[in-house]
């Protein structure tokens, strides 16, 4: 967009006037940011709006993204980026006397997800607005986001993430889009002109307001949305309040406000594991059945038939949460639009498609019948309908196998189970890399593999290179456009044009001094707010994600503390300064984690303060990882962490992130490391540890046992005996989970089995790292094969091969 810095000193001190009735000397920060941002937002109003009309026009196929959660981060920069004014803001503001920096750090992180699924869908709506796909997110406007992390005395304290006390510029509420969704009562079935139809009476009726966010393309003129639901009671509820505020039922009516509002109250802190609360079902429920109706409210206005619904509209589910989608869609087609169930089917599983992110049990989402049936009824029926015709199916394709049906059956144990309804009701099923996809087919779902082969496919999760690379390492941007042109940030594949470069001293020389200053940047904050001293020249080591047994911050610590071992028996080894950083929320609950974060803090406080050991080992938890505080640490590492039991983490995303900022990575074969592994060849990546088949091979056959190497590798031993002797001065019963789950429950994520070979590869990054010039080349060789994960990669292929949208690029 064109905007010279004079119109934007006016408009922002026009702005300042009729927001605050201030001038530019006596107002706060804050309001600076509001105005600011407000400004920013209503200069992308006009493409906003014409987007919308010309999708209309034109009869675009839309693509809406239902997601529980949206990580989104900050806005304000990313904004100023995609419109690509943001060398004139900064001067304007400048020239006002505005520091941007400062103006950005005013920005909360609107923090509505808990990690890598969350964040996948925030790069997915920067992605399709660059790509000028016609996709939106549809999700809940959690007035609490994840929760703010402190670490007070190494444990983690939770407090509430209240991100909207001071304003949100960017949203705008909608209250002529709101609907009306249905909990409870009873279903009444009736026959009219030989059709039976259902009717649903006595329901507790809650109001669904949207709140619409831009999502502004890179140097596009499209602006699509991202659209929450807030739940509110209806206006006939509200005479109701009056009543009991008449009646002097006071009290009453504040009940009842708040528990229709704390639907949307709340984000669930839970990262790939459930907690089966009703509250989560009717949260799902609650966006599922708005977002749905929403969209059957605009396609109606295109005067097309119903029946061709799925040829306008795609629906994409981000794992099991919207799996009500299916059923929703179902009911809306035959309850209000009477088609019988036959249509209504094909249409809903040609709209419906759905991504399965994960294959741990514990993951997998189940619900109650009991608790289900009453609270959804009319969903209910829905789904023990086609549940009923899809065991039809199954016993007329295996005659003699009884097994199949329990096994795929969606209602079984009297348990809901998401999943299997997600399957059945989609017409893609996809995987979120390669290996991960693999063992969808091969093990978990290879039933329903064997029964629709034509569902399953892959797509491997991305990054926006938009925020990860151009926003987040400027310095290595411009380097990388000065050395290879800009044509990569059109198209991120062309940064290969990087590797003819690996190898010039003079490219590695320009890097190395990037990410030299981003870390005496980010020295001096580890200063200032920890009191940490920090080489800048040490290796920077990073873990950030969040807690959890299998992504395995254990292992990573285990082998510091054998290191601290041997710097104690000999502080003349040379090994090259490290500075190990951590950054990971645990969910509240999860007491394991919990230990483990104070463990981690345990240790960092005893090595940091150790005066032996010549400053050889820091080790720094940053507290409160976030999308923002990640956009600071990743242009700084040197190492990227990805050390997951192999198996486990079905992609990861922060992988790619530390790769494209020129981080060596020290992986397990897990997830999208495999693909990160054949882009840039063993040279150019850390592999160590046991691959997915010998892992599954344990899991099946047995044959491992922790005790054993506890009781004969003298390295783990001390180490898990220093931590249970008081040593590190905090006493045994602080970390008693972790002893039991490593030797008493034979440590389930195999850390103890990878841990002589992970030491192996922490060596080896000790030796590269001596040798200037080929590390600089491994940095060069991975940021070069970065592209293929831009998530701009990924979003074309879920438009080419599942929503089956022409790529306009
Ligand atoms: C990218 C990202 C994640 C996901 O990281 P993984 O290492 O893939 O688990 C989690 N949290 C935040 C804030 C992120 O930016």
């Amino acid at each position: 967009m064109n905007l010279d810095k004079e119109t934007i000193k006016k408009d922002f001190k026009r702005k300042l006037i009729s927001m605050f009735s201030e001038d530019i000397n006596e107002a706060p920060l804050l309001h600076k940011y509001l105005v600011f941002g407000s400004l920013i937002k209503e200069y992308c109003a006009e493409n906003w709006m014409k987007t919308n009309k010309e999708y209309r026009k034109n009869y675009e196929k839309q693509v809406y993204y239902f997601s529980m959660e949206f990580l989104i981060g900050r806005l304000l920069k990313s904004n100023l980026i995609n419109l690509g004014i943001e060398k004139e803001c900064e001067e304007a503001l400048k020239e006002l006397g505005i520091d941007m920096n400062e103006l950005e750090e005013a920005e909360k992180d609107a923090g509505l997800g808990n990690g890598g699924l969350g964040r996948l869908a925030a790069c997915f709506l920067d992605s399709m607005a660059s790509l000028e796909i016609p996709g939106h997110g549809c999700g809940i406007r959690y007035k609490y986001g994840l929760f703010e992390q402190k670490i007070v005395d190494g444990y983690q304290v939770e407090i509430p993430d209240n991100w909207l006390v001071k304003g949100n510029v960017w949203e705008t509420r909608k209250d002529n889009k709101a609907v009306i969704v249905k909990f409870y009562g009873k279903i009444i079935s009736y026959m009219n002109n030989g059709r039976l139809n259902f009717k649903h009476e006595g329901y507790n009726a809650v109001k669904a307001i949207p709140y619409d966010t831009p999502i502004i393309g890179y140097k596009n003129k499209t602006v699509n949305t991202l659209r929450l639901w807030s739940a509110e009671t209806v206006e006939k509820d509200k005479d109701l309040d009056f009543n009991f505020f008449k009646s002097g039922n006071y009290s009453k009516a504040v009940e009842h406000k708040s528990a229709v509002e704390s639907i949307s109250q709340v984000l669930y802190p839970d990262d790939s594991h459930i907690e089966g609360k009703i509250l989560r079902l009717k949260q799902q429920y609650f966006f599922v059945s708005a977002g749905i109706q929403s969209i059957i409210r605009s396609y109606k206005k295109l005067n097309k038939p119903i029946r061709e619904l799925y040829k306008y509209i795609a629906i994409h589910i981000n794992d099991t949460h919207p799996s009500l989608a299916v059923p929703e869609l179902m009911r809306i087609l035959m309850d209000e639009h009477e088609l019988n169930w036959d249509e209504a089917w094909e249409i809903t599983t040609k709209t419906i498609s759905y991504t399965n992110h994960t294959i741990m049990a514990e993951a997998l989402e189940k619900w109650p019948e009991d608790i289900f049936k009453k609270l959804l009824p009319r969903i209910y029926m829905i789904i023990e309908e086609i549940n009923r015709r899809f065991i039809g199916e199954i016993l007329l394709k295996y005659k003699n196998d009884p097994n199949k049906v329990k096994d795929m059956s969606i209602l079984s144990n009297g348990k809901v189970r998401m999943a299997n309804l997600a399957i059945v009701g989609s017409y893609s099923v996809n995987g979120v890399a390669r290996l991960h996809t693999e063992i969808l087919k091969k093990r978990e779902l290879n039933d329903f593999y064997q029964m629709f082969p034509h569902k399953f496919n892959n797509k491997t999760n991305g990054i926006t290179h938009r925020r990860w690379l151009i926003q987040a390492n400027p310095e290595l941007a411009r380097c990388i456009s000065k050395t290879i042109g800009d044509e990569w940030i059109k198209t991120p594949e062309k940064l290969i044009k990087l590797l003819k470069y690996s190898k010039d001293k003079s490219v590695q020389e320009e890097i190395y001094n990037i990410k030299r200053d981003n870390k005496i940047k980010f020295a001096n904050e580890i200063k200032k707010q920890y009191k940490i001293n920090v080489d800048p020249a040490s290796i920077f080591d990073v873990q950030v994600k969040r807690l959890h047994a299998y992504k395995r911050q254990v292992l990573n610590l285990f082998n510091i503390m054998h290191m601290y071992n041997r710097l104690k028996e000999n502080p003349n080894i040379d090994i090259i300064p490290r500075t190990f950083v951590f950054g990971a929320k645990a969910s509240p609950n999860y007491y394991l984690a919990k230990e483990v974060i104070k463990l981690i803090n345990t240790v960092a406080n005893k090595i940091n303060n150790d005066k032996d050991i010549n400053d050889k080992i820091k080790i720094v938890f940053l507290e409160n990882y976030r999308v923002s505080l990640a956009e600071k640490i990743i242009p700084c590492a040197d190492i990227s962490e990805q050390i997951s039991t192999a198996s486990k983490e079905a992609s990861g995303t922060g992988n790619m992130k530390f790769m494209m900022n020129g981080a060596v990575t020290v992986a397990t074969l897990d997830g999208a490391n495999v693909e990160i592994r054949n882009k840039v060849g063993d040279n150019n990546i850390i592999i160590f540890g046991m691959t997915a088949e010998e892992v599954m091979n344990y899991e099946m056959n047995g044959g491992y046992f922790s005790r054993d190497i506890y009781n004969s590798d003298s390295r783990i031993h001390n180490v898990i005996d220093k931590m249970m002797n008081g040593y590190f001065g905090v006493p045994s019963s602080e970390f008693r989970n972790i002893y039991n789950n490593l030797i008493e429950r034979n440590d389930e994520y195999f850390v103890l089995k990878d841990f002589d070979s992970y030491v192996q590869a922490q060596e080896k990054v000790d030796n590269l790292y001596r040798q200037k010039s080929k590390w600089q080349e491994m940095c060069i060789t991975n940021i070069a094969h970065s592209g293929v994960f831009s998530s701009d990669n990924t979003i074309s292929r879920y438009a080419n091969e599942i929503w089956n949208i022409k790529n306009k690029k």
